[in-house]
């Protein structure tokens, strides 16, 4: 071979490498492409599944911590549920009572400390049987028997478990300690067991039972809770009921039932009803007396649950100490009563003859004396009457002390009741120079229904003390008073004077009984210390109240206040006051503000001046009055010398003076006065004159008496001779015809046969009193007129006055008689007929 062919071999195999190469190439290509599509798809597949594994991953994960949560959970609940039972018998353990659980078969299952504890040293534990815990506790002396065999105690105790419902029951431990056992089924037939220490309960108990008294408990619903066995005691009959859940009605019907209670019988469902009221009052506390003859004070009283607690109490001792008390004090009140009636008749037999020592010594006053006979007469007098109105104050203060007194109300006008009384104090008063005023509200009614006996013996004591404790200035007496309810006035009735007043210190004390201030100068005035202890108990005794108010050295003023029904006013055809100007003169502020206010309301102009010299120069300017009102005792210009002047210049308008002595003022001479009108002055009084100085402006001459009279008719019926005396003297100036009566049967011939105008009757006379007799005279004389009978009676005991009125009795004058009372009672009824009683010439 050449070359070339070498050459072309070479060559050629060349190629063929190249196309195999190329060949090679385009396959590798070819695979490289299918490797390529291959490897991405294989790449895109390992993309999704490691997704999926991500995915897978993650679930894992988180499974993962979910089940470590859950273990965790399950692990606390279990610790959780171990500390609580731990906690629930630590919890068990710690209380004091004993508690244990039992299965359907008695075994213990579990027991507290405090139930194990009361075993000590016995092999009491879980495991063991309900019975052999009884038998433990027997059989080592942990229970106390009283008597009773271990064993039967302890089947005693066992067969209260095979009840529907296991009654509670106690026992008394060796140590004294009490439990209560109280067993209950559960239900799965485990048996629970507790038993509580009521040591304390049992303790309290002990007490309640130690009391000598009942002792109940109620529940809310009034159902028995307990009760001791003196409570059982008391109610025997019941004992059958009494048993816890009993309701307290219950009880009451069946004590009802069987006559229990002395005061139902009769009257069971009234008695019923007030029991339960009792009871259910939130306190009640009453005496009860049972069937045996046992008193009970029951007491009872809600507790704060709403139940209630009650307490029997014997009292029967202490009722027969109560009775033998009251039986002392009504032997004490009867010794009371006839004390009362002793001092009554005593104060009549003191009366009677002091009745001609005051009576004949004022007789013996009136004739002609030497000075010191004078004296003499007079001291006794004065000691007489003194010595009168001592034993009225003991005799009426004995009076309210045996509560025998009583008032008797009847219409009676209070202004003139003041006024009255005032007269009375007038001499004393005039005596000693001090004014007696009486302010008397305008627009007050003056008619009230009262007792106006014990109304003027309040005024008399407290004007009395005013006038007495006063020796300058004035006494004022001044009513006034809201309306009250209905028909009725409240009256504030105020007695002020200017007098020695009255310590703060002593202010209360001079209401008590012979209560005096003492001291210097109180010791100088005569008194008993009765009359303001007397005054209060007859106002507190009419619902009304006093008081005082003073100072020392100040003056004092007490006060009362009563409300009185007021009395319809007895109709009086009124003549009207057509005077139209008044000049009043007085030197005293409130005379003059009295008279303005009293004048006013008639339409009267009222010019008011104090002195007489003032009203002089005020008529000399202006005499246009229609009247001129003086006051008496003034000073400078007294009111007779005022009327003189006032005549002198030749005015002739009426001159009316008002004189707290109007006897000394007309003796004073002719003044040229149209009216001497004594003070303090009667409203209506004051009225009356106005009334007919307006009719007739100047008064008429007295028309002459009318001859051919008779005399006046007087019977005096009195068995005693000194009072037939007395009388005698009294009237013996008076025109009138007088005879005696020496009882009352004579008196009542008298009244038959000489028909006498008016009839003196004393009382207490022998063979027929002064009531029977008068008695016997209204019979008489039915449909005849009446003849006025007085009946004259010593300071009587209570209820006299009204027995008096109602014998047929006009009046009644108390001894000592006094002439001037006498002759008021003579002028009221001395008929037309008779001569008028004028003295006799
Ligand atoms: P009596 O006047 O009989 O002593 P009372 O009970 O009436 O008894 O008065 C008791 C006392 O109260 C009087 O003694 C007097 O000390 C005092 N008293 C009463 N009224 C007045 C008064 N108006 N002014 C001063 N003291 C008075």
């Amino acid at each position: 071979m050449d070359m070339t062919e070498k050459l072309a071999k070479e060559r050629r195999a060349r190629l063929a490498a190249e196309r195999l190469l190329e060949q090679k190439s385009r396959e590798l290509f070819a695979a490289n492409e299918k490797l390529a599509m291959h490897a991405r798809l294989l790449s895109d597949e390992i993309v999704v599944q490691r997704s999926v594994v991500r995915e897978a991953q993650s679930e894992a994960e988180a499974l993962k911590g979910q089940n470590a949560r859950f273990v965790t959970a399950l692990e606390q609940a279990h610790t959780v549920a171990v500390m609580a039972e731990r906690r629930l018998w630590d919890s068990i353990d710690t209380i004091r009572d004993g508690f244990a659980v039992f299965d359907s078969g008695l075994q213990m299952v579990a027991a507290n400390r405090a139930y194990l504890a009361a075993f000590p040293g016995l092999s009491v534990a879980p495991g063991v049987t309900y019975g052999s815990v009884l038998h433990a506790a027997a059989a080592d002396g942990l229970v106390r028997l009283e008597g009773e065999a271990a064993s039967d105690w302890v089947a005693r105790m066992l067969s209260r478990l095979d009840a529907e419902v296991i009654e509670p029951v106690v026992v008394q431990m060796a140590n004294g300690n009490y439990l209560r056992l109280m067993d209950r089924r559960a239900r799965d037939g485990d048996l629970v067991t507790l038993a509580i220490d009521i040591t304390e309960q049992m303790r309290i108990w002990a007490a309640i039972e130690a009391i000598p008294d009942g002792f109940v408990l109620f529940d809310r619903e009034d159902r028995l809770l307990t009760c001791n066995q003196q409570y059982r005691d008391i109610h025997p009959e019941s004992a059958g009921i009494l048993r816890p859940g009993v309701t307290f009605e219950d009880i009451l019907r069946n004590g009802l039932a069987h006559g229990k209670y002395a005061e139902a019988v009769g009257r069971e469902a009234e008695w019923m009803s007030e029991r339960m009221a009792l009871h259910r009052a939130p306190s009640s506390i009453h005496e009860q007396k049972i069937s045996n003859g046992r008193w009970l004070r029951v007491l009872e009283q809600s507790t704060p649950d709403g139940g209630r607690v009650g307490l029997r109490v014997d009292i029967t001792d202490w009722k027969e100490q109560q009775a033998a008390l009251e039986a002392a004090r009504a032997q004490a009140e009867a010794a009371n009563r006839a004390k009362s009636a002793f001092l009554a008749n005593m104060s009549h037999e003191i009366r009677t003859p002091m009745n001609g020592v005051v009576g004949m010594a004022e007789l013996l006053c009136d004739t002609a004396l030497t000075e010191e006979q004078r004296l003499f007469a007079e001291t006794i007098r004065s000691s007489g009457e003194a010595l009168l109105v001592i034993i009225n104050d003991i005799l009426d203060y004995s009076k309210i002390e045996a509560e025998r007194l009583t008032l008797h109300p009847e219409p009676f006008d209070l202004e003139r009741t003041i006024h009255e009384v005032a007269m009375l104090l007038q001499p004393r008063a005039r005596a000693k120079g001090i004014d007696l005023i009486i302010d008397y509200d305008m627009f007050l009614p003056t008619r009230f229904v009262g007792d106006p006996g014990r109304i003027r013996q309040v005024l008399t004591n407290l004007m009395g003390n005013a006038v007495k404790f006063t020796d300058q200035g004035h006494v004022l007496v001044r009513v006034v008073g809201p309306e009250g309810a209905e028909g009725a006035q409240n009256l504030h009735v105020t007695v002020e004077d200017t007098g020695i007043g009255i310590s703060a210190a002593n202010l209360e004390h001079i209401f008590g009984e012979f209560n005096q201030v003492d001291d210097q100068q109180n010791r100088k005035f005569e008194g008993t210390g009765l009359g303001l202890a007397i005054t209060r108990r007859l106002i507190e005794k009419m619902d009304g109240s006093v008081w005082v108010d003073s100072e020392l050295g100040k003056g004092a003023c007490f006060g009362f206040r009563v409300c009185l029904p007021v009395s319809e006013a007895a109709p009086a055809a009124r003549l009207p006051i057509t005077l139209r100007r008044a000049l009043v003169v007085d030197d005293q502020f409130i005379n003059r503000t009295i008279l303005e206010r009293q004048l006013t309301p008639h339409g009267i102009a009222v010019t008011l001046c104090r002195s007489g010299a003032e009203a002089l120069a005020l008529l000399a300017a202006d005499a246009r009055f229609d009247v001129v009102l003086t006051d008496h005792d003034m000073p400078e210009m007294d009111g007779l010398t005022l009327a003189r002047h006032i005549r002198a210049v030749g005015h002739a308008m009426p001159v009316v003076m008002l004189s707290s002595n109007p006897v000394v003022a007309r003796a004073s001479g002719e003044a040229g006065l149209t009216a001497i009108l004594q003070k303090p002055l009667l409203r209506s009084e004051l009225y009356r004159h106005l009334q007919e100085l307006s009719v007739q402006v100047l008064p008429p001459a007295a028309p002459p008496p009318p001859s051919g009279r008779r005399k006046m008719r007087v019977l005096a019926a009195e068995d005693n001779r000194t009072n037939q005396l007395v009388f005698a003297k009294m009237v013996k100036d008076m025109d009138i015809d007088l005879r005696f009566a020496s009882n009352g049967l004579e008196a009542v011939e008298q009244f038959q046969s000489w028909k006498p105008d008016l009839i003196f009757m004393d009382i207490s006379m022998p063979e027929m009193d002064g009531r029977e007799a008068a008695r016997a005279i209204r019979l008489m004389e039915e449909g005849r007129s009446r003849v006025p009978i007085v009946a004259l009676t010593a300071h009587a005991m209570e209820g006299d006055s009204g027995a008096i009125l109602a014998a047929g009795l006009d009046k009644y004058l108390t001894k000592p008689l006094r002439k001037s009372a006498i002759l008021e009672v003579m002028v009221e009824y001395c008929p037309d007929e008779a001569r008028p009683l004028g003295e006799a010439a």
